[in-house]
């Protein structure tokens, strides 16, 4: 059975951030996702000729020490500012949207986990299913894949995913299974032609639709012109178990709806979050049992964004390093 010193279930920003600052202070760390690709929610869906980042769709800084992360990422070619012509779209037409510092991975969302985590062991379609403690540490249990031991254990995985796995450790079972996750349906479009509607992004505040975007307008995207619409959490709860398809047509009509034109397709599809961002978050920075070897981080410990992800992964590494 292998064996790793610190294993980081979740390859999305909290759990890089964790592993990159455990394995700078020279603890040997590996990192476990289930998914084919690194990143979690900050995704970017590739077609023939097109990308559309379907999950997070920028990241703002609120505080002075991501606002410092940003900009060495941006140094280093990870991340853009997005000029985005923004608009709040009302039931009265759309009004010029708030002002703001928004940044984009580049060449897509899901590049800055993978070029932050380059250094780092990674062990990708590694569905955790089961968490067996022992003596000294660990066993992990992954689906279709051999076990491993680990002696401490990070989960930086949504709450319920998190919650999930946590029959050994009750208190910290009981602080993720508190937390509900809001779902959103997400619609990719490759557009025909491009849209001649005068804004690349809207917060949408009526109908199905809560947030559209230009995707190709974000800085380093190639290819054709493309679109990403995400519906409100109560259309999406109510749509939970929609087929994809349908959700795609229903999202597609009500965006043609909202910007008065025709938007001519070459294809389209729908991704469901199922749990997309925290509905009350908490706010703990992270959770660790030092006499467990078990620690919980990821956004919804903090709040709902991409920030909060990084500073609860960087929280829990703080909090393992205290203790040892
Ligand atoms: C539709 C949508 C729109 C958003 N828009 C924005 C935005 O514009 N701006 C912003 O700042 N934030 C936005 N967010 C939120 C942002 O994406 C998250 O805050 C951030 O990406 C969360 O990172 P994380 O590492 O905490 O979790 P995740 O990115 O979810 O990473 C968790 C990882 O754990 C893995 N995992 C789960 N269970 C297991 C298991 N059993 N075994 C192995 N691996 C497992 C998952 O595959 C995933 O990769 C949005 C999110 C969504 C879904």
């Amino acid at each position: 059975m292998q064996y790793t010193d610190i294993a980081v279930i979740g390859a999305g920003l909290a759990g890089v951030s964790c592993a990159r600052q455990l394995a700078a202070a020279g603890s040997q760390v590996t990192v476990f996702d289930k998914s084919k690709g690194m990143g979690g929610r900050m995704a970017t869906r590739r077609g023939d000729g097109f990308s559309v980042d379907h999950g997070a769709q920028y990241f703002t800084a609120q505080q002075p020490d991501f606002h410092a992360e940003i900009h060495a990422w941006q140094a280093a070619g990870l991340c853009a500012p997005w000029q985005a012509r923004l608009v709040q779209h009302r039931p009265t037409g759309p009004v010029d949207g708030y002002p703001e510092h928004r940044y984009v991975a580049t060449p897509g969302m899901s590049s800055l986990c993978r070029a932050l985590a380059a250094a780092l062991p990674v062990q990708l379609n590694h569905r955790l299913t089961a968490l067996q403690r022992q003596a000294d540490g660990w066993q992990l249990s992954f689906a279709d894949q051999p076990s491993w031991r680990a002696r401490q254990v990070l989960l930086a995985a949504p709450a319920p995913q998190a919650a999930a796995l946590l029959d050994a450790a009750p208190a910290l079972r009981a602080l993720a299974a508190g937390v509900e996750m809001e779902a959103c349906w997400a619609v990719m479009l490759h557009a025909q032609a491009p849209l001649e509607i005068g804004f690349d992004a809207a917060w949408v505040e009526h109908g199905p639709l809560r947030w559209l975007a230009r995707n190709s307008s974000k800085p380093g995207r190639s290819g054709a012109e493309s679109w990403l619409l995400h519906a409100t959490p109560a259309w999406s709860a109510a749509h939970i178990d929609a087929p994809a398809d349908e959700v795609a047509g229903l999202l597609h009509a009500a965006f043609a709806e909202l910007v008065d034109s025709a938007v001519d397709a070459r294809n389209r599809s729908a991704h469901r979050w199922l749990y997309a961002q925290a509905a009350q978050p908490l706010d703990i920075g992270s959770a660790y049992q030092a006499e467990l070897g078990l620690g919980l981080c990821g956004d919804w410990c903090l709040g709902t964004r991409v920030e909060d992800a990084w500073r609860s992964g960087r929280h829990l590494a703080g909090q393992l390093l205290a203790a040892s």
